[in-house]
């Protein structure tokens, strides 16, 4: 009997409600403060301990032993990217659904860039400090910044400096290798959440989200004459939560081919096919065009928004599946056609 395992955040409560809908046993390895929170929940049968989420806990030899007495296939999420460097996550013993090779393609923003180009997946242009000439707007990114911490958006050279000398001053970059410049999309932001199944080798479109992000989406509550008064110079994307969205229908079918290209150029490129969840987070524009400025290659947490279905689910179940019951779904039908190793690295 197989038990399906995750960390405690992020995702953990719609992927283990999931799991027991296909009757899987579950098990959280938990940091000790978020036991409180989980212990609420009748649908987690054992909570192993941990003081972080950092791999030498998460890999330490008794949470190991756990994990192989139960029988555990584990379930990546953000907080485990988060917390552990790639060549920690390729490195861990333990059955891991979803492709870990992704992930490094994930981290790394050339990768990244190349892997959605070939899908034919548009995404922003690169820009230099000389593309700065006051009559468009640039985004720069710092390398590593979590939710967006730290960018700034410019249009003139001058303006660019003034941020950049602030950053040097502060000691936040070091030089201008630690800042990615790019053109600033107008356009509304989507995150598709798609599935792919190894098993059937169909993909599915289970849900579409946006977020809700401080202060990013509190800047248009305040009339344009005020905003110079408030103390906000750079934008943070700070993620508070996630809003549904469903998209015109007449842009469904392109968001499928989307997912299908990004499939097929995952098995051209990396040594293991997709498995399982990945999410295309871009802005589309007036023109209705997608443009992608990243991607998930495991489940999202705006899947969390869906956890008795979403619209886009419902008309492939006729049953409630979230993104993470999906997940069990795909190892159960696994487990039955003997077919594991195709959904497991
Ligand atoms: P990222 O760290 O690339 O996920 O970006 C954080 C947030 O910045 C995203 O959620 C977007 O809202 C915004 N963003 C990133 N890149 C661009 C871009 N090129 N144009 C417009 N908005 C962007």
């Amino acid at each position: 009997m197989y038990s399906i395992c995750t960390l405690g955040s992020h995702c953990a409560l719609q992927v283990l409600k999931g799991a027991k809908d296909e009757n899987f046993r579950t098990l959280l390895i938990c940091e000790e403060k978020r036991i409180n929170l989980y212990n609420r929940f009748r649908f987690i049968d054992r909570l192993v301990p941990v003081k972080d989420y950092r791999y030498k806990n998460v890999c330490s030899e008794h949470v190991m032993n756990d994990l192989r007495d139960y029988n555990c296939i584990l379930i990546p999420h953000g907080t485990m990217i988060a917390n552990m460097q790639v060549e920690e996550i390729e490195s861990m013993r333990v059955p891991f659904f979803g492709n870990r090779y992704i992930l490094r393609w994930e981290a790394d923003r050339v990768l990244k860039e190349r892997l959605t180009i070939e899908s034919g997946i548009r995404i922003p242009r690169s820009l230099s400090i000389d593309d700065l000439d006051g009559r468009s707007l640039a985004i720069a990114k710092l390398h590593g910044a979590a939710g967006g911490k730290g960018y700034f958006l410019v249009s003139s050279k001058e303006q660019f400096m003034g941020y950049y000398n602030n950053l040097l001053r502060k000691g936040i970059i070091k030089g201008m290798e630690d800042i990615y410049l790019q053109e600033y999309v107008v356009g509304v932001p989507v995150y598709l959440q798609f599935f792919y199944s190894p098993l059937s080798r169909e993909v599915e479109l289970l849900g579409i989200d946006r977020r809700y992000e401080s202060d990013v989406d509190a800047i248009g509550r305040i009339p344009a004459m005020q905003q110079s008064h408030t103390n906000i110079d750079d934008i943070t994307y700070t993620i508070v939560g996630n809003i549904p969205l469903v998209l015109r229908e007449s842009l469904l079918d392109e968001a499928y081919r989307m997912g299908e290209r990004f499939v097929d150029t995952v098995r051209k490129l990396i040594k293991h096919e997709m498995i399982g969840p990945f999410c295309l987070e871009g802005v589309y524009d007036r023109d209705a065009n997608f443009i992608a400025f990243e991607f998930s290659a495991r489940i999202v947490a705006g899947t969390n928004l869906y956890v008795n279905g979403s619209p886009y689910s419902y008309l492939l179940y006729d049953e409630p599946m979230s993104t993470g019951r999906r997940i069990a779904r795909e190892i159960r039908l696994a487990i039955d056609s003997n077919e594991l190793d195709k959904v497991l690295t």
